[in-house]
């Protein structure tokens, strides 16, 4: 087969780890940054150049579309649907991914279990905001949040109403969450592929900090999950319309919260706790599934 890999960077890990995957397995592998790709979008027959020169139309391919050019890199992958090429995760699917709130509405939709969550525009009710979500202690959560980054535990009512005023002043946009303690410091990150979770690690924080984030300096260790927390993980990719996903899971007393659900999950991580071959997997699903004008979105 011949395989297209979007991604801004070719020494990535996940991207290198993808195309040793797919040349071990024979396929031809082409890794195309989406910021240099151009098309004719009024065409009868819809193409993509790169370079200079039309691409050929490649049997599959695999998004690796980083947050800030969520925009342009989808409209990229509409016009591999447009043009019948079979794209594991869809432009639709990626989009709403990006999206924290379209998410969890449509996860809550189909009753996956979350985390109280409340939102908010702009309202002088903070008060009872922060009642919705049953009380302090709570987590006030900027959208646009990575790598735990805006992600703040507020231990009391007094706190959580100065961290959203601050957030508020600040322009940002942000969510309030029940805060999970029994989960202490610990989620739970299961990779989808199709419909089965490959590998699942969890992650730790640190002494003293709640965000089990590898970057603020949590640990990861493989972790065996329960159907339950298995079943869950891939209800929510499907929900979603993802083909690989990185679910993030907390383990409440009263079964597994998602917290997100993300369309490009990083493989290093993931792979080192586990010793999956996660970029493996992802191939040979790709090989099995990847027909032409079978996408379910076609550049809708
Ligand atoms: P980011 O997208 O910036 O990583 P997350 O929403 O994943 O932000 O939160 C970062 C970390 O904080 C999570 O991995 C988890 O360990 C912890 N966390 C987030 N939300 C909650 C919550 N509602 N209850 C308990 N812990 C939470
Ligand atoms: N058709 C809408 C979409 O593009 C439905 C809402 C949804 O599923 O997100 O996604």
């Amino acid at each position: 087969m011949k395989i297209g890999i979007l991604s801004r960077k070719a020494d990535l890990y996940s991207t290198r780890r993808l195309v040793e995957a797919a040349e071990q397995r024979g396929h031809e592998v082409q890794v195309l940054n989406h910021l240099l790709c151009y098309m004719n979008i009024a065409s009868h027959r819809p193409s993509i150049h790169y370079g200079g020169v039309e691409l050929e139309n490649p049997d599959a391919i695999i998004p690796r579309i980083g947050a800030s050019v969520t925009f342009y890199g989808t409209a990229v992958v509409r016009q591999f649907e447009m043009m019948g090429v079979y794209c594991v995760n869809e432009s639709v699917a990626i989009s709403r991914s990006r999206d924290k709130l379209r998410s969890l509405q449509l996860l809550a939709r189909k009753g996956i279990g979350l985390p109280i969550t409340g939102f908010a525009h702009s309202t002088k009710a903070t008060d009872d905001l922060i009642e919705m979500v049953g009380g302090a202690p709570l987590v006030v959560k900027l959208l646009e949040s990575t790598q735990g980054k805006g992600v703040v535990l507020a231990e009391t009512r007094k706190a959580a109403e100065s961290t959203i005023e601050a957030f508020r002043s600040l322009g940002g946009r942000f969510l309030v969450q029940e805060y999970i303690r029994e989960a202490g410091g610990a989620d739970i990150r299961c990779i989808v592929v199709g419909d089965k979770v490959v590998a699942s690690m969890q992650r730790q924080a640190k002494e003293g900090e709640f965000r089990s984030n590898l970057h603020r300096g949590g640990s990861a260790i493989p972790i065996k999950i329960t159907p339950e927390e298995r079943s869950t993980a891939v209800r929510s990719a499907k929900i979603m319309g993802l083909g690989v996903a990185g679910v993030d899971l907390l383990r409440s007393n009263h079964g597994p919260l998602v917290m997100e659900v993300n369309s490009s999950p990083g493989l290093e991580g993931i792979e080192a706790a586990t010793k999956v071959d996660v970029a493996g997997a992802i191939i040979e699903y790709i090989a099995k599934n990847a027909k032409p004008h079978s996408n379910r979105t076609k550049g809708k």
